[in-house]
């Protein structure tokens, strides 16, 4: 039994002025230790109601993660509460003292006092350094139940985790090793795939999970065993079961992100790209700037507003007026233009009908081209225009259209 549950701290997180981020960053650590979450709760600086959540938590969970609270404010009262909890008084460590003391020394300010209850303990601690700040956090071991206070500061936590706890945890659970697969599809829907995949969904190790992102669906299979090749090998078949029935829709495995893939195919290809967008608000080059090493590759591009901006690119007059902005043609011209002005060796256009301002449109119409080496692809495709995930839905398949297009070529 690996049961967890993660307790936000703060008052800021239930007044709405903080979102609790360090709680969902957390969760995405879990899994692959073999801890299983089952709640998390957001509670207030108050020291009743921590300590009544803390008591509960005990009865119910192997692990118990708070954050934040660990602060030298009044209203910091994580150790306060799981000294009450555990009926345990609280101390001065006079080495985790002089190091706080320094720590002000040597930035040449005082040290206020309050600063001091970062330096206590209660029997059942031990203290877990912390790598960006001053107050170190707790892990508390009683009776087979451990309660890891860990620092609010997303950049405190993270290090935190990742330098003591993790390793630890890794240590105290070393028969459990999980194993994750995950694929990344595009071009179907989470109930289509679900069918597609039924026969498989009756298998409790490895469990097979379907998540429906803004770019695509994606489906996780995890896997449970003793060692690392055991749980491989549980993983492994049903992997190669998966892409058989899903074959068409997979683009990418794990980590892989479809522009780094196109990076990755101009350089074997030592080919440079330019792009040129309206309607997608310069995402396209964004992400594609994004990528490590990107410079040598990826040239640069023109993020255009308006028709009049496509008239000074070079799009002509007469075209627009006689296809519209949103036209297979347009975005011929388009592509062309950025491959004048760039002199690249592959361009990509996206054009639309619409701005996005025009709200009353449902579903915007996307017209893409490619033109690789002189050769010109074109592409349609419909999306709906809702502002949240519109941007990454039109770069998952504009992306994926230009991988093709590039592995085709
Ligand atoms: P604390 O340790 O409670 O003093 O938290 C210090 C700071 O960390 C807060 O002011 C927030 O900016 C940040 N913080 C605390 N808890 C969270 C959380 N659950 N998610 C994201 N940021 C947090
Ligand atoms: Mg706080």
């Amino acid at each position: 039994m690996n049961d967890v549950e993660i307790i936000a701290i703060g008052t800021e997180l239930l007044m709405g002025e903080t979102l609790d981020t360090n709680s969902n960053w957390l969760a995405t650590r879990l899994p692959r230790l073999g801890l299983s979450l089952k709640f998390i709760t957001q509670v207030a600086d108050n020291k009743a109601e921590l300590v009544d959540l803390l008591v509960r938590a005990r009865e119910r969970s192997d692990y118990i993660f708070t954050i934040g609270g660990l602060g030298p404010t009044q209203d910091d009262l994580t150790r306060e509460s799981i000294a009450e909890v555990m009926q345990e008084p609280l101390d001065i460590d006079r080495g985790i003292e002089s190091k706080l003391r320094q720590y002000f020394t040597e930035r040449g300010m005082e040290f206020p006092i309050a600063n001091q209850k970062q330096a206590t303990f209660i029997p059942s601690s031990s203290f877990l350094i912390n790598y960006h700040g001053t107050a170190p956090g707790w892990w508390v071991t009683k009776h087979g139940s451990h309660i890891i206070a860990l620092p609010g500061p997303p950049a405190e936590l993270q290090a935190m985790w990742i330098n003591a706890v993790e390793p630890a945890i890794k240590n105290l659970l070393d028969d459990q090793v999980i194993v994750t697969k995950t694929f990344k599809t595009l071009g179907i829907s989470e109930s289509k795939l679900d069918e597609l995949i039924s026969e498989l969904h009756s298998m409790g190790n490895p469990y097979i999970g379907t998540y429906a992102k803004a770019d695509g669906v994606q489906v996780r299979l995890i896997a449970q065993a003793k060692t690392e090749e055991e749980a491989q090998a549980i993983i492994d078949p049903v992997a190669s079961q998966l892409e058989v029935l899903l074959g068409p829709y997979i683009w990418g495995a794990d980590d892989d992100s479809l522009e780094e893939m196109i990076m990755d195919i101009l350089d074997a290809k030592k080919m440079t790209l330019s792009v040129a967008e309206c309607v997608s608000q310069g995402y396209l080059q964004s992400r594609l700037n994004q990528v490590a090493g990107t410079e040598s590759r990826f040239m640069g591009g023109f993020l255009i507003s308006s028709n009049d901006a496509l008239v000074r690119l070079g799009v002509k007059n007469d075209l627009l007026s006689k296809y519209g902005a949103g036209s297979v043609q347009v975005a011929e011209a388009t592509a062309r233009m950025a491959i004048k002005h760039f002199r690249s060796d592959v361009a990509l256009s996206l054009v639309g009908n619409f701005t996005m301002d025009s709200i009353e449109v449902k579903m915007g119409t996307f017209y893409l081209c490619a033109i690789i080496e002189g050769k010109m692809l074109c592409s349609t495709m419909e999306i709906p225009l809702r502002k949240d995930i519109f941007r990454r839905r039109v770069a998952a398949n504009t992306f994926l259209f230009l991988h093709r297009a590039l592995t085709e070529s």
